[in-house]
């Protein structure tokens, strides 16, 4: 048995050249986060929030700071999270003025709701997690602020760009827990929500099937709540990475979408594959003196 074991990815899309290191690098820092709290006996759970904390923070990622902005020039950020063992979800979505997300949704696992929405949401965390508080300003990095300013003067919002990040653990005890944070698509008209937040779709974990966390264009893995099929699939008995290329196929025929999959299964073997060009993934096992990360499943020897 494989375990304890973390995989965490940054998002399937292009990567710029430039944009190579920085993502390996914060993928890296976000599965030793996640790697402390397993190998000191801590849960998956505590695990998937770290590392998500750690890519909320990197200002590469489209999550928390540095999330893609709205054409309003807003960000809003969608978050979920899900615990194998209980089925406990939690999630928000269209929030604001929230710093980590992840953090929001793990206390929305804890209560009796699953999906808090917009201001609501906003209003939820202030009085739940109030030191995850911000200004909506505090969420814009520089280079997010002068995408939107080029955007705005060619009066073009193009398609966004699929750097979703999340995590998915599996502890000592042999329970899963996966996550999945968002700026959503860059293009996206204010309150539009995609598969990030809603389990099933986004992410999804059952110690029982398996856990995962999905990016990539949210409307069409909503529409085949691919999670789940992807969870169905390795249940069933495929292989983790030939699961995954199923699914991305099943996807793909379906509803022409791109997308991108990490999965764990519930002993511990690892699964990722993605249909955009490339995709940032770093992860960790026993058997590894540090997390190993790549941006194209070719790399991976
Ligand atoms: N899946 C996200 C969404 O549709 C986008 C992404 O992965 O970047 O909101």
């Amino acid at each position: 048995l494989n375990q304890p074991v973390i995989i965490v990815h940054g998002g399937a899309k292009e990567i710029d050249p430039e944009k190579v290191e920085p993502s390996k690098a914060g993928c890296r820092r976000a599965a030793d986060a996640g790697w402390a709290v397993l190998e000191r006996g801590g849960s998956a759970l505590d695990a998937i929030e770290a590392a998500v904390r750690a890519l909320e923070e990197d200002g590469t990622f489209n999550a928390g700071y540095g999330a893609t902005l709205n054409p309003d020039g807003v960000a809003r950020l969608d978050a979920g999270m899900m615990d194998g063992a209980t089925l406990n979800a939690g999630a928000v979505a269209a929030v604001e003025t929230v710093r980590h997300p992840c953090t929001v949704a793990r206390r929305v696992l804890e209560a009796p709701e699953v999906l808090i929405v917009g201001q609501h949401a906003d209003r939820w965390a202030r009085e739940n997690v109030s030191q995850e508080q911000c200004s909506p300003g505090d969420l814009i990095s520089p280079e997010q602020r002068s995408t939107w300013q080029e955007k705005q003067k060619a009066g073009a919002f193009g398609p966004g760009t699929h750097d979703t990040v999340g995590a998915v653990a599996l502890d000592k005890n042999g329970h899963l827990a996966a996550c999945a944070s968002t700026g959503g698509t860059g293009d996206k008209y204010p309150g539009r929500v995609g598969d990030s937040p809603i389990a099933g779709s986004g992410f999804y974990a059952d110690d029982g099937l398996g856990a995962c966390a999905l990016t990539g264009e949210g409307e069409g893995v909503l529409r085949l709540t691919l999670g789940r099929v992807v969870l169905d699939q390795v249940s069933s008995g495929r292989d983790p990475d030939g699961a995954i290329l199923e699914a991305l196929d099943q996807l793909q025929a379906r509803t022409e979408a791109r997308a991108g999959i990490i999965l764990l299964t519930p002993d511990g073997r690892i699964g990722w594959g993605h249909n955009e060009r490339d995709m940032a993934v770093a992860y960790r096992t026993t058997l590894m003196d540090g997390p190993a990360a790549f941006t194209n499943k070719m790399e991976e020897k």
